[in-house]
This record gives structure tokens, C-alpha cells and sequence, in this order.
């Protein structure tokens, strides 16, 4: 049973073995236009298909109206801010997004390229630590340019994707910060990169771990229902058969 925080093309996702997938869309501009029609054209592109869940782009400068919009009338279930806007985490106009995303009650989810963010983190702690009700994720285990985001961001609201991260540093980061910490990506573009599932099942850490990441710590905060078996249970069976299924 796996829930992946971090698709970008609805394609690569099989319902029948991901039990849900987040999609996280990729401006190509960020005026406000563009991405009015950019979280359109999403929304169009997961119709019918309940297992994709969306999350909102914005214009950082501007994003309380959109995000409203998204999650109010489109019915997204999150915000995706992309790195590649160059915002600040100090910028009035991001914090009063996140006001909004607290009244909303979604997560947020920093989306960058691998080893491309380039924050102040002093800035990013105080707004983790200003917004403690709001869940934010960040890609790729938030890596900056050869430094670790986790050892510096302890708090409980703030969560690491693990997409496109060895399995040996995701060991590492587990010296430093606990499982419920992390939550499982793919990344997946194209095809489904099934080595990203291997790799957490190659971790060595117990199965209940394994489960937090690939499955239920997302599933806490995106707040879903489990199914009605008991997915502890099945998740052994679950993983192999979809890498079964997929070689
Ligand atoms: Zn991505």
C-alpha cells in the first residue's frame, strides 16, 4: 500500500498499485494568468480518477486568491510551491499565504529540484515554527547545495520527500530525525521509477517503518481514510506484487 507524494504526470501512476498519488504541477511561468489556467488544465487532466490527488500552483507574489480558488472550487488538497518562483520564506506575501493555508488546512509542498533549493533557513524555521499546524513537505529530502535541511529543521510540521536521494543518506538522515519524518515520492515523469519503491524496501529498518514512510505518514496528513483490511497486514503482499507486476 503506497501513497507517492510527488508525481508529476498522471500517466505513470497505475491505480491498481499505488494506492493514491500526489501531483505536483511544474510552471512554466508564474504570472498569475498562466497559472489560473495551468491548475485548470490539472484539474481537467484528474477527471475521474479519484486516486490523484491535487496540489494548487501559485504565484507566490500572489497566492491567496488561486490557492483559495483551488482548493475551494477545484478541490485541490494542497499547495505546491515551486523553488524554481525564487521566493522568499520572509516575504509578506508567502506568509500570508500560509496564513491561508492554515485557515485552509492542507499541506504545503516545496517542490525543487534536486540540490537546487537555495533558502535562508533561518527564514524557513520561523515559518515552520510560526505555523505549527501547517504540514509542510519538502522535496528531496530538502536538500540544499550539500546541506542537510533536517538537521536544522526538527519540527514536527515539517516532513521530507525521498525521491531521487540514495538509500545510503536516507540511512544517514534516520540518525538524525525518525521515520514519521519522511514521506515517500517518486518523482515519476514517464515511466514509473520503481527502484524509488525498491530503495525504501531495501532501507534497513523494520517493516512498520517502511509503512510509515510509503504509506501512512502521508496518509495522516493528507487526513485520508485507510482501507477497511488492515493495511499492516497486506503491505508485504502489496509491494510484491506491484514490483512483480512492473519487471
Ligand atoms: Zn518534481
Amino acid at each position: 500500500m503506497i501513497i507517492d507524494t510527488h508525481i508529476h504526470n498522471v500517466k505513470a501512476f497505475k491505480w491498481n498499485n499505488l494506492y493514491r498519488g500526489c501531483l505536483i504541477p511544474k510552471p512554466e511561468s508564474f504570472n498569475d494568468v498562466d497559472i489560473e489556467n495551468l491548475n485548470n488544465l490539472v484539474k481537467q487532466e484528474i477527471s475521474g480518477r479519484d486516486e490523484i490527488t491535487c496540489f494548487a500552483s501559485v504565484n507566490p507574489e500572489n497566492g491567496v486568491p488561486e490557492v483559495d480558488r483551488a482548493v475551494r472550487e477545484l478541490g485541490f488538497k494542497g499547495l505546491a510551491l515551486d523553488t524554481e518562483a525564487n521566493f522568499k520564506f520572509s516575504h509578506d506575501a508567502i506568509w500570508r499565504l500560509f496564513e491561508e493555508i492554515h485557515e485552509l488546512d492542507v499541506p504545503v509542498f516545496i517542490h525543487s529540484e534536486p540540490d537546487r533549493i537555495n533558502f535562508d533557513l533561518d527564514e524557513v524555521n520561523e515559518a515552520i515554527i510560526s505555523f505549527p499546524d501547517v504540514n509542510f513537505i519538502f522535496a528531496h529530502l530538502g536538500i540544499r547545495k550539500g546541506e542537510d535541511f533536517i538537521r536544522i529543521v526538527p519540527e514536527t510540521n515539517a516532513f521530507f520527500e525521498t525521491s531521487n536521494i540514495s538509500g545510503d543518506f536516507i540511512t544517514e538522515t534516520l540518525e538524525n530525525i525518525t521515520c514519521d519524518r519522511l514521506v515517500f515520492g517518486s518523482n515519476a515523469e514517464k515511466e514509473y521509477p520503481l527502484e524509488e519503491i525498491q530503495k525504501i524496501n531495501s532501507l534497513p529498518i523494520s517493516e512498520d517503518d517502511k509503512h510509515k514512510i510509503l504509506f501512512s505518514n502521508m496518509a495522516d496528513i493528507l487526513d485520508l481514510k485507510l482501507p477497511e483490511d488492515n493495511p499492516k497486514e497486506k503491505f508485504g503482499s502489496f509491494v510484491s506484487r506491484f514490483i512483480t507486476k512492473f519487471q
